[in-house]
């Protein structure tokens, strides 16, 4: 990119770099006593404060540098959401390093593939995958030791790992007299793969700068709404986009960190929100069924859960009517990808919306919502050409901004932006005031007789039958027409509901040619990584089925 022009006449602030480090300085000064709970894989709760968190993180900076780690060079975690973790996203990021997250579900090969592709120096896990990094660890080429977050007690006696250390021991081993590194804050801080559901996995490496601008953003009133009186449990993984840069935006509001472990069922989640006074969460939809269940079973309420962001995959209408009409919970829904940070969008009303109609409210919180300051987006057509807001018109949906990618991880699929926007590989809308409405991913578009029909409509009004969990609609082949919908459906336990059923249920919500020309029933649909459906296995596994209408 070409440098931009300077004025004779420079402002006279301070040149201080937007650091990582930062942040959690900020937090240890001026909230010090806030507090950071964890669920351990251990088992028991952990609790301590901002003040003891950087302190820890800071001699874990310091271990680092005693074990030879350079600036540049990445780090890699294998690890749920716990104060460990958030020690080494200040620890690796602050001290120079680039932290690598890790998804842990992603198949062993690929895991390899990851480490060795960013070429990780370290890796620290959580006890749960000593299994897993026994699996991988002859292939990671490039990782001088492996490190066990967790203490002498729960180190294995016996280990294929050739070099395994002692988390605890590091930071046992280490003085209070490291201070945090001042550098560019252009320089790299973190590194997210993609979890390719087409293709290796492309590499996101976002800087200092873009981490803290995307914190501020997110935290603002318009966005997630984070402040010092909240207690925020991150449903979504520390490896899953940063949970979505909560590992920031929470110390630098000053807010309560709760972090889950591995606890992720509706039960446990329950038992964490009400124990900690938790106001605020964020997760993809999926790991909300679990909690709504949960609480709708036992005829639970919140006492304190008030607000939550649901994004990574289309939240359900009827989805987001339980939490609010039943459950009294505000649902925030979001959208963005790996590639943004992930933050672009949130749902929200404006002040000329709150005379209108709950029903016409409702369909405003339905859409992904509206920019947050720092990200442009606009739709353009096949030949890129700039297509109208007007809340109809869909298009290839283009973003830009500063914490948007410029390119992947050692340039892997090359020049990836267009007139210096980035492609999404969403297909939205948008109307005049903004909102954006997000109809598929381009992948997942069903092309019916050169028409496109938006599969998260038909799912949206499936989700709505009281006895479906959960649908995925896909395209399948069709002589005549080149495809047609078919819904591949989940349904509640106990309850029934016959293909006809449902068809007769969708009818009259959308256009006629919409309709699904086929219902399967099936017990689980295949998720991913990141707890999403993956339609691209989905349609491998129908590509032969014969429709009825064939
Ligand atoms: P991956 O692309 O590897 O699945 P990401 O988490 O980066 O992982 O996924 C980003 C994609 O998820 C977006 O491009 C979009 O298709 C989808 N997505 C995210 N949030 C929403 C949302 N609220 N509604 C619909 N789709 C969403």
């Amino acid at each position: 990119m070409t440098p931009y022009p300077k004025s004779p006449v420079m402002g006279q602030m301070m040149d201080q770099p937007l650091l990582i480090s930062s942040i959690i300085e900020f937090a240890a000064r001026h909230y010090s006593s806030n507090e950071i709970v964890s669920r351990r894989v251990e088992g028991d709760l952990h609790r301590y404060t901002y003040r003891e968190c950087e302190a820890r993180a800071r001699r874990m900076a310091h271990a680092l540098q005693g074990l030879g780690v350079q600036m540049g060079e990445r780090v890699a975690t294998l690890a749920w959401n716990g104060y460990r973790h958030m020690e080494l996203y200040y620890a690796v990021s602050g001290s120079g390093a680039v932290l690598h997250t890790i998804n842990p579900r992603l198949h062993p090969e690929q895991i390899a593939y990851i480490v060795n592709h960013a070429e990780d120096q370290y890796l620290f896990f959580d006890l749960t995958f000593l299994p897993l990094i026994e699996a991988v660890a002859a292939h990671c080429k490039t990782v001088k030791s492996f490190v066990l977050m967790s203490d002498r007690a729960h180190m294995p006696t016996e280990t294929k790992i050739a070099s395994l250390l002692c988390y605890e021991d590091l930071i046992a081993a280490t003085g209070d007299d490291y201070a945090w590194p001042q550098f560019d804050e252009n320089s790299a801080a973190s590194l997210c793969y993609t979890s390719g559901t087409t293709g290796n996995p492309k590499g996101a490496l976002y800087s200092h700068r873009s981490t803290l601008l995307h914190a501020y953003a997110s935290a603002m009133p318009g966005a997630l709404n984070v402040s010092s009186k909240d207690s925020v449990v991150p449903v979504v993984p520390m490896f899953h986009v940063n949970a979505w840069g909560l590992p920031y935006s929470v110390p630098l509001s000053g807010a309560k960190m709760v972090f889950p472990g591995a606890a992720l069922d509706g039960k446990s989640l329950y038992e964490l929100f009400e124990s900690e006074g938790v106001t605020f969460s964020a997760g993809v939809p999926t790991v909300w069924l679990g909690l709504i269940n949960h609480a709708l079973q036992n005829n639970l309420k919140f006492s304190t859960f008030r607000r939550t962001v649901i994004g990574g995959s289309a939240c359900p209408p009827a989805m987001m009517d339980t939490l609010i009409d039943k459950l009294d919970v505000h649902v925030i829904h979001g959208w963005g990808m790996t590639e943004m940070s992930p933050l672009g969008t949130t749902g929200g009303l404006q002040s000329k919306h709150l005379a209108l109609p709950k029903e016409e409210q409702r369909k405003i919180l339905q859409k992904q919502g509206h920019a947050i300051f720092g990200v442009d987006m606009k739709i353009v057509n096949d030949d890129g050409e700039e297509l109208p807001w007007d809340g109809e018109t869909y298009g290839h949906l283009y973003v830009k901004g500063p914490w948007i990618v410029s390119g992947y991880f050692r340039d892997e699929g090359g020049d990836v932006l267009k007139d210096g926007w980035f492609p999404t590989g969403d297909v939205a809308t948008i109307d005049p005031d903004g909102y954006m409405q997000i109809t598929d991913r381009s992948k997942d578009v069903i092309k019916s007789g050169g028409e496109w029909i938006g599969s998260i409509d038909i799912e949206n009004i499936a989700m709505a039958h009281p006895a479906v969990l959960q649908a995925a609609c896909i395209g399948v082949a069709h002589p005549k027409w080149d495809e047609r919908p078919m819904l591949v459906v989940v349904k509640r336990p106990g309850q029934e509901v016959s293909g006809e059923e449902l068809r007769g249920f969708c009818e009259g919500k959308i256009a006629k040619w919409w309709l699904p020309d086929d219902v399967v029933f099936v017990e689980a649909l295949p998720m991913g990584a990141t707890g999403k459906i993956q339609k691209n296995k989905l349609r491998e596994q129908y590509r032969e089925h014969k429709l009825p209408t064939a």
